[in-house]
């Protein structure tokens, strides 16, 4: 089968090849690939700027049907449609992290799509405690969705506190930072989204998704907009989705005395800020990275209970032969999600 490889470290050393078709064990089953997303990650493997361990598939935000199931798998069978967790495919299940259902921090955890094959090919096999039957009436290119809108899940709805009459600011409408909106939205939360002049299209989408007002933070006068928006109360809540440093320091301006700010992008690099931002503010400041299982059970509810839709993110499907296209689009910012599937047609 064909299979879009990270076949040797270093910069770029990705391309289609053929690899043998995996095979299905104890314990796990084996998944027809629907679709799979392009996400910033897998743009920072491609750059090795990501951790990866070559030769790899690429990809790791997938839906699929269940084609086969090996012994022992008893919750999970043929033609199951599943959304799959692929960050937790290896660890250790025994460090302290592990025991606190925190896999992400296992020392010798491994995720899909860097760390062992992941979805952008015809197959994949993987535990059956990994795979989530998709919510009903959800097609298999939304449930694709499902991993990146997890981490916005844990970002909104676990690790941060909101009250209602609260005000929050996105900054960065990358397809992250507008599921966090779609939480905040139907969570009844005022939002305000932030981003430059030129991310157009995803500030409209912001628009359409519920944003209570944009900022355009290419004008620099942009904190006006942030009082005019606020009455001059600045914002209550900032959550940081563009993984840039000026963004970090816009947020840490725009949030209020005793605001909360979470860091939900990934910088890649050092940033500079005023530290004494948080000081004199007192602000609650925390990270969050990836997900656990619980955040999936919680995702699930949100999903099942039909309070957050999906599809409308998806602005790009591609055949796999067309990879380097979606890659371009996602690295230039013209599109919000692109999705590859496999099959020939789209
Ligand atoms: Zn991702
Ligand atoms: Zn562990």
């Amino acid at each position: 089968m064909l299979a879009l490889v990270k076949y040797q470290k270093g910069e770029g050393n990705v391309e289609l090849r053929q690899v043998e078709e995996p095979r299905c064990l104890a314990g796990q089953v084996k998944i027809e690939i629907a679709f799979c997303g392009v996400c910033g990650t897998d743009l920072h493997v491609m750059h090795d700027t990501f951790r990866n361990f070559p030769p790899v598939t690429l990809g790791h935000e997938f839906s699929g049907t269940i084609v086969e199931s090996g012994t022992g798998v008893d919750r999970m069978r043929a033609g199951d449609q599943v959304a799959v967790l692929p960050a937790s495919a290896v660890h250790c299940g025994k460090c302290s992290y592990c025991r606190m259902g925190k896999f992400i921090f296992c020392p010798s955890r491994r995720g899909m799509g860097h760390g062992v094959n992941g979805g952008f090919t015809n197959y994949v096999v993987v535990r059956e405690d990994q795979c989530y039957h998709i919510p009903d009436g959800w097609t298999l290119e939304e449930a694709s969705l499902c991993e990146p809108f997890s981490a916005a899940v844990q970002a909104v709805s676990e690790l941060t506190s909101l009250r209602l009459g609260d005000i929050a600011l996105v900054s960065g409408p990358g397809p992250i930072g507008l599921m966090c909106l779609k939480l905040l939205v139907a969570a009844g939360i005022k939002t305000l989204v932030a981003g430059p002049i030129e991310d157009t299209a995803r500030l409209d989408a912001a628009k359409r998704i519920g944003a209570a007002g944009i900022v355009n933070v290419s004008d620099p006068n942009w904190m006006e907009q942030v009082r005019d928006y606020t009455q001059g109360e600045l914002v209550d809540v900032a959550f940081e989705c563009a993984g840039h440093p000026a963004s970090v320091n816009n947020c840490l301006e725009a949030v209020r005395p005793l605001g909360r700010y979470t860091q939900v992008g990934i910088c890649g690099q050092k940033v500079n800020i005023q530290l004494d931002a948080v000081f004199y503010k007192m602000l609650e400041v925390r990270g969050s990275v990836c997900y656990s299982e619980q955040t999936w059970h919680r995702m699930m509810r949100i999903l099942n209970q039909g309070s957050v839709r999906l599809a409308d993110l998806i602005t790009t499907r591609l055949p796999l032969t067309d990879w380097k296209k979606g890659f371009d689009l996602c690295m230039d910012k013209q599109a919000v999600k692109v999705l590859i599937t496999p099959q020939p047609q789209v």
